[in-house]
């Protein structure tokens, strides 16, 4: 079974070619040392240490798995050298600000070795995972008095983070949660209750680890709007151990890497992040970037997946392909057969657009923090606002059943555990789950994104995409016609929502999906627009996925618009 390797040179070609990155991110002052030779030494650097240390582990990561015994996790063979590794050269730090002790490189950068280390072994690159977005909502929530205990430790990754939101009943719905905070007469709160499914909640990786907690506040109204947020470590500044529990892991169907707890709070002291009854919005700033990173595991996944089964078409011989004669005495290799290479190169033209949207996304996310002109930032707000759910949803669905059509390619060696692709598609499967699960991000992007303004967000959010397309893309084209399609079914859900509370909740996934799809073939034509008679093997390498866009991938558009306006003229 061979590991994955990073592709760095592929990701390079979409960085500077297609969306001309190191131009965009030098024209912010934050960013005027970084030039193109500095990310690409970074990108090989990440490939690097991911191929050799972090892609090797993959598989005993499965098959040993984290251990709990007595409240303790050990985590499996080679994690915690890795992870001491990782976090000594910096790796964590990578787009933190420098004055919290970071090397202050853009959101793409670390955006790019997140999709690779996912790629490589998602169960090690959980507990990392959640450290830049715990980063931020310190920084950006937490008192002075917190900063300084804990910021740097979280922004270099010396400490890990968790986020402890679900309780044995409350999952999508946070609202219900009980966990109890209570003040103290010294200002600390004392924590009490139970959180359940906590990425990392306990591992032998770091000597602390930072837990930020919703809980509720005795004088606080029931409902989302009553959670506020603590700051929980496992040791205290002065050494002592705090009472926070790890009562056991759960036994789950893939992620075996990743110790998944149950927490018990015991009247832990704490204290307060933000404001009383503010937490879910603190929360959601490290919501926001986990939701980024996720998508990032789905397209680092499928790339895993594709990675293999390309590697195995390639070698294994079955029957003649057709058009290459009837001698049956000789066989020709899987990828020559129409049906896996449409799998294959539908595959590719999948993680390829992932990339660009998410790559995209990163740097829309550096213009928020560092462009000094407001309707750059506003632009910029609403392509995160909008796109962030809808990358989370669709590539962690393909990671799935895209992942499993690469198993097919395999046929009966694919769903035995020699070729570790079977582990690919049980990794996957939770991705749509956590972090707001597919229908979440749906209801997000239709029910709280788009009809609350009208759809007005959106169609700004399409004026780009539209002028954004290749000049011969931008008049009379597909692609036109298609944005066209999507402005007028939002204005169709518009006008039909208010007529059936429940419509715009059956039809937020093929609207989600149909969104999907524009920003795709945007991706696409990018592409292919960035391609020249300099770009080495430019046919089979982006030409091929592109087409298998068009013939595969895009006509389920036309079937989600016609599945929303029969729901809407049915309302
Ligand atoms: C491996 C793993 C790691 C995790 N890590 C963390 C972590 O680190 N921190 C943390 O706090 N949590 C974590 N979670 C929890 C995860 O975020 C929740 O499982 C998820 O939010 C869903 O909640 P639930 O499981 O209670 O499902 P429920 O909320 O009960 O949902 C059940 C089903 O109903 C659907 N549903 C619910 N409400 C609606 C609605 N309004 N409209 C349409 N459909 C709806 C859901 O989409 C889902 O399909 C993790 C879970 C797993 C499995």
């Amino acid at each position: 079974m061979n590991a994955y390797q990073p592709r760095t040179e592929d990701m390079q070609f979409l960085l500077s070619r297609v969306l001309n990155a190191p131009a965009q991110l030098q024209a912010l002052p934050a960013f005027a040392e970084v030039d193109a030779d500095l990310m690409q030494q970074v990108l090989e650097e990440a490939g690097k240490f991911v191929g050799e240390v972090i892609a090797p582990l993959n598989r005993d990561g499965d098959e040993i798995g984290a251990q709990w015994a007595d409240g303790a996790v050990t985590m499996p063979p080679g994690f915690k050298g890795a992870y001491q590794a990782f976090w000594q050269a910096g790796w964590p730090a990578l787009a933190s600000s420098p004055e919290n002790g970071g090397q202050g490189l853009p959101t793409v950068l670390e955006a790019m070795l997140y999709e690779m280390l996912s790629a490589a072994n998602i169960g090690w690159t959980m507990a990392p995972g959640l450290l830049h977005g715990a980063y931020e909502c310190i920084k950006h929530h937490a008192s002075d008095e917190l900063k300084a205990q804990y910021l740097e430790k979280v922004a270099t990754g010396e400490w890990l983070a968790t986020m402890c939101l679900t309780e044995p009943h409350a999952g999508s719905d946070l609202g219900l949660a009980r966990t109890k905070a209570v003040p103290l007469p010294d200002g600390n709160y004392a924590v009490s209750g139970t959180k359940i499914f906590i990425s990392g909640g306990e591992h032998d990786l770091t000597d602390n680890i930072v837990h930020l907690v919703l809980a509720r506040l005795p004088d606080a109204p029931p409902g989302p709007k009553g959670l506020s947020l603590f700051l929980v470590p496992k040791f205290y500044p002065d050494g002592s151990r705090s009472r926070v529990h790890c009562d056991r892991i759960e036994e789950k169907m893939g992620l075996h890497g990743s110790p998944t707890c149950v927490m018990r709070f015991d009247e832990a002291i704490c204290q307060i992040v933000g404001e009383p009854s503010k937490g879910l919005n603190a929360m959601f700033v490290m919501m926001n970037a986990a939701r980024l990173h996720v998508a990032l595991q789905g397209i680092g996944l499928l790339d895993a997946a594709w990675q293999k089964a390309d590697a195995y078409a390639q070698e294994r011989r079955q029957m003649r392909a057709p058009g290459k004669g009837k001698s049956a005495a000789e066989a020709d290799y899987i990828a020559e057969h129409p049906a896996m290479r449409r799998i294959l190169d539908t595959q590719r033209a999948w993680v390829d657009a992932g990339r660009v949207l998410a790559y995209r996304t990163a740097l829309e996310l550096d213009l928020i923090k560092h462009s000094a002109d407001a309707a750059t930032q506003a632009t910029a707000q609403r392509w995160c606002a909008l796109v962030t759910p809808v990358m989370k949803s669709v590539f962690t669905h393909q990671a799935f059943h895209g992942g499993s059509d690469c198993l097919q390619v395999f046929g009966g060696h694919g769903y035995v555990r020699e070729w570790g692709i079977e582990q690919i598609v049980r990794d996957a499967r939770v991705t749509m789950i956590y972090e707001g699960t597919n229908e979440i991000q749906a209801i997000d992007l239709l029910v709280r994104k788009v009809l609350t303004d009208g759809g007005t967000g959106m169609n700004a959010l399409l004026d780009t995409i539209a002028a954004d397309l290749p000049k011969s893309a931008k008049t009379h084209t597909p692609a036109m016609a298609r944005i066209q399609t999507l402005r007028a079914i939002t204005q169709q859900i518009v006008q039909a929502a208010p007529k059936e509370a429940a419509l715009a909740y059956r039809v937020a996934d093929d609207y989600l999906r149909a969104v999907a799809l524009v920003l795709m073939d945007w991706a696409w034509l990018r592409i292919e627009a960035g391609v020249d008679a300099g770009t080495p093997n430019a046919d089979a390498r982006w030409l091929v996925p592109a087409k298998a866009l068009r013939s595969w991938v895009l006509p389920e558009f036309q079937m989600r618009s016609f599945i929303i306006v029969q729901q809407c003229v049915a309302a």
